[in-house]
């Protein structure tokens, strides 16, 4: 790509976490690519092109199954840059020059450019020296470019676990006063970002380092708190699901946005039901609704988290207290459920935790699931009659045959606390 710009007149530079990774020694996830070629040039050049972006267009090129970047070089900020009242950056339209590009950027090890005319590395902000000595810096003045752009404070703490580097000192202290600013965040933006602190390797260090700066707050505010009580369940549920998270990464197995807002949200999600139940006198199934509406509607002040996560998300909640129900027909139904194994993998998971209960229960269902059920524990009185409601006898709780229907205000089967 870099040639074939050239080739067409254009200056064109590799740059960003593509050479900084490489330069760095770690693997790079993808390349971006700079140029002084305008968006429709780029597109003329290149077949699988796609223009996006509102304010700034950004050319996408295919090349196999990759997407590359392609940006043209930003011009310098003037006080013609329409702002917000806090300072961030709204409009941004002008093209400039390779150097007013560097300046532009936000660390100085993302601004390093790759030259195929002579395999050099163009290094205006200092990030050769940076690169060095393990140093995330912010280009300029880090208030006026945090303000500017508040996500470069999540960025500084995914960036600097993912290169095991520090975040330089005058980088890392304003953190924590303007860390308020993600507010200013479109929600959909801030998704996009949780994801890629997350769904990472590094996800236990990005838990840390946002806690740290005093960032975590913003993005998902009931997590935050569960986490404030220091209660080991709790603490020990979210960190086993970004440790899972990381190690499926690591096996390249998939991983879905469900189950980790599904882990994060589960604290908080347990805690509404109590006191919907208890304060409230809600029965068990309105209750784990109500929660999961209230919870859900919460984060999404913040994140947005769309539909196709939130969706099996509530599922993988809802299921939860039918894994008490070990009954024939029930389970094998259970065992049957299109989101049977997410929900299953989230009580491995809440067994992990030390969760009282659904370590013995997890391996039951791991039992059932090669084949005959296997059988009832004998001794302790076994949990799933208390949710069945009215002390009705366990043989006649439900209708033959047809699909067993959720009754608003009680006798519902599943209405076990989580
Ligand atoms: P990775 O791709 O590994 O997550 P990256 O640094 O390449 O890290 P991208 O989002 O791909 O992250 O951005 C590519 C480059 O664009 C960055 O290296 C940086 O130079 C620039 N950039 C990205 N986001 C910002 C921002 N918020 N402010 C200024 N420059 C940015
Ligand atoms: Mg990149």
């Amino acid at each position: 790509m870099l040639y074939t710009l050239k080739d067409a007149g254009h200056e064109a530079y590799m740059v960003g976490g593509g050479v900084r990774d490489l330069l760095a020694g770690i693997p790079p996830k993808d390349f971006d690519i700079a140029t002084s070629a305008h968006p429709e040039e780029v597109r003329k050049l290149f077949r699988s092109c796609r223009l996006v972006g509102r304010r700034f267009l950004i050319a996408h090129v295919r090349m196999g199954d990759e997407i590359l970047e392609v940006t043209t070089f930003r011009g310098p900020i003037t006080d013609s840059h329409e702002r917000d009242e806090t300072g961030r950056i709204l409009s941004d339209n002008v093209y400039g020059t390779l150097e007013t590009d560097a300046f532009r950027r936000d660390f100085t090890i993302n601004a390093l450019y790759y030259d195929i005319r002579d395999f050099s590395i163009v290094d205006f902000a200092g990030g050769m020296q940076d690169l060095q000595r393990r140093e995330l810096r912010l280009i300029g003045d880090p208030e006026l470019r945090y303000r500017e752009d508040p996500v470069r404070m999540l960025r500084a703490v995914r960036i600097a676990n993912k290169l095991k580097f520090h975040i330089e000192a005058a980088s890392a202290t304003p953190i924590r006063h303007l860390a308020a600013l993600l507010r200013e965040i479109p929600p959909a933006r801030l998704f996009e970002e949780v994801l890629k602190l997350f769904l990472s390797r590094e996800a236990v260090a990005n838990l840390e380092g946002l806690r740290r700066h005093g960032l975590f707050s913003h993005l998902l505010p009931l997590t935050d708190e569960a986490l404030d009580a220091e209660e080991p369940s709790v603490t020990a549920l979210i960190r086993r699901a970004l440790e899972n998270t990381a190690q499926r990464i690591e096996a390249d197995l998939a991983v879905t946005p469900a189950f980790l807002f599904a882990a994060m949200l589960w604290p908080a999600y347990a805690k509404r039901i109590e006191h919907l139940e208890r304060k409230q006198g809600h029965a068990p199934p309105v209750a784990q609704a109500q929660a999961a509406d209230e919870v859900i509607a919460h984060q999404q002040l913040r994140i947005a988290i769309p539909k196709r996560f939130s969706i099996p998300m509530r599922e993988i909640w809802a299921l939860q207290p039918r894994f008490e129900n070990r009954r024939g027909a029930r389970a094998k139904r259970l065992l049957a459920h299109p989101r049977f194994r997410a929900a299953y993998d989230f009580l491995l998971l809440r067994g992990q935790a030390g969760e009282p209960g659904a370590a013995e229960l997890a391996a039951w269902w791991t039992e059932a699931q090669s084949g005959s059920l296997p059988p009832l524990p004998q001794e302790a009185p076994p949990p799933a009659e208390q949710g069945d409601g009215e002390g009705a006898p366990a043989k006649k709780r439900r209708r033959r045959g047809g699909r067993r229907r959720r009754k608003p205000g009680g006798g519902a089967a599943d209405g076990l606390q989580p």
